[in-house]
């Protein structure tokens, strides 16, 4: 007789539905817009006393700050005791809102509606109930559970991911990593990298009636633009051997110039202009080349006062298991 253990974990759940959604609407409560990273260690502490009540012993672990983040931190738990590993993953930063009221979760029709709630809040209370019915129905065997809820998901990971991995906390040898990021009912097993950068090209300010006096920026950066748009056809035409549904894009994809200025009057030779470029590469490709590739064409385009200088704002290495 084989043994429905969806049932066992589903009937577990049932009566705690309640309970689960109102740990959604305390989560969303806790204002943590990322960036610039705030109210992450009230979130944390939620977390941990949600943890506690479920039985889940939680830590939370000290983080450097990066940029302007409020006290950054890790929440960490460890359920069971066997040998193998099983990690699950979350991270309880958000994007910023476009109105305060987003941070008051709403219950409407069997949903819940507010900041995080899907990305990823819900998957972090999903997850923590999870571990709780596989150790009380005695589900874990000869394994573990560990919970790593970073607060750096939104902005590179630097103090989230970035600092588990670098501070070796997280073991080569575990069986798997699961993270209830929404990915519509499908299991993802490799991810595009990306690579942000900031583009500022320098010239001579000079008014228009001197304009000879003057070094244009923006004629500089239209220089740059030129041959990096080329790249970017190149790009796209690089396709992921990786499976995707029918309308999802195959290639490299990225947008320069979503965002752009620079200059300080309509009748003024601009001095500074900027641009941004953001490239996310296909699982195959690596960050370092993708980078190079980019930089080079910046660095080298365009005549020699109007060289561009490149600011990367983020980077983040490509996945894949196959
Ligand atoms: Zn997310």
């Amino acid at each position: 007789m084989t043994i429905d253990y969806t049932a066992q974990v589903q009937a577990w759940l049932a009566p705690r539905a309640d309970e689960m959604a109102e740990l959604l609407t305390t989560l969303v409560a806790h204002e943590t817009e990322n960036p610039p990273g705030r109210a992450l260690r009230g979130c944390a502490r939620a977390l941990t006393d949600a943890m506690a009540r479920l039985g889940l012993a939680g830590e939370i672990i000290d983080v450097p700050a990066v940029q302007a983040q409020e006290n950054p931190c890790i929440v960490r738990a460890t359920v069971g005791t066997g040998a193998k590993t099983l990690y699950f993953h979350g991270h309880f930063d958000v994007v910023p809102v476009q109105d305060r009221a987003q941070f008051t979760a709403v219950r409407t029709d069997g949903r819940i509606i507010g900041r995080g709630t899907s990305d990823m809040k819900g998957g972090i209370v999903s997850m923590l109930y999870g571990a709780a019915a596989a150790a009380e129905l005695g589900l874990l065997g000869d394994g573990k559970i560990v919970a790593h809820l970073v607060c750096d998901e939104e902005t590179g990971s630097v103090a989230g991911s970035g600092f588990l991995r670098q501070h070796s906390l997280i073991d080569p040898a575990a069986v798997a990593m699961l993270t209830a990021e929404p990915s519509a009912g499908k299991i993802w097993h490799a991810a595009r990298g990306a690579v942000s950068l900031r583009v500022t090209v320098h010239g001579r300010e000079a008014h228009v009636g001197q304009a000879d006096f003057g070094i244009n920026s923006f004629q500089h950066m239209v220089r740059i633009a030129a041959p990096l748009e080329k790249y970017v056809r190149t790009m796209l035409d690089r396709h992921t051997a990786f499976a995707m549904d029918g309308n999802d894009a195959r290639g490299s994809m990225v947008v320069v110039g979503g965002l752009s200025g620079g200059g300080s009057n309509f009748n003024v030779v601009p001095g500074t202009t900027w641009f941004t470029i953001d490239s996310r590469f296909n699982p195959e490709e690596d960050l370092e080349v993708e980078l190079k590739n980019l930089t080079t064409i910046i660095e080298t385009a365009g005549d020699a006062p109007g060289r561009g200088r490149v600011r990367p704002v983020r980077t983040g290495d490509a996945a894949m298991n196959r």
